[in-house]
C-alpha cells in the first residue's frame, strides 16, 4: 500500500534519519517514521492516523523493507545506507515540528522500548 520515498532528514525526537513519504496529491498518505526511536506521524486526507492505522503502517513499512520488526528495520538501514545519494537532507521531515512541544513529540513514539 505505501510507497517509500526517501530516507534521511532528522527525527524530531532522536535526530536520526527518518523514512519519509511525501505526496501532495489529495487523499494520499504522508508520513515521517523513525526506525531508531519508532516516532511515527502520518496523515491521510488531512487526518492523523490512529494507533491501529499506525500499527498497520509500520507493518507496511516492514514489508517494504522485507523485515519483520523495527529492530530488523533499524539494522537493515544502518547496514545499507552509506551512499549520500540515498540520504535526502533538504527537508528535515515531511511535517513541521518546530512549534510542537517536546512532550507532544514523545507521544508519537510508537513502540515502547523494553530495556
Ligand atoms: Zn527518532
Amino acid at each position: 500500500m505505501s510507497e517509500i520515498n526517501s530516507y534521511g532528514g532528522e527525527c524530531p525526537n532522536c535526530k536520526n534519519s527518518l523514512i519519509m513519504k511525501y505526496n501532495k496529491e489529495k487523499n494520499s498518505l504522508n508520513f515521517d517514521a523513525c526506525p531508531n526511536c519508532s516516532f511515527l506521524n502520518a496523515k491521510i486526507n488531512d487526518i492523523y492516523l490512529d494507533d491501529l492505522e499506525r500499527m498497520s503502517l509500520w507493518e507496511d513499512i516492514f514489508f517494504s523493507y522485507n523485515v519483520n520488526s523495527i529492530d530488523e528495520l533499524r539494522s537493515s538501514l544502518i547496514d545499507t545506507d552509506t551512499d549520500d545519494d540515498t540520504i535526502n537532507r533538504i527537508y528535515p521531515s515531511v511535517f513541521d515540528y518546530s512549534d510542537v512541544p517536546y512532550k507532544e513529540i514523545k507521544e508519537f513514539i510508537f513502540f515502547k522500548k523494553n530495556q
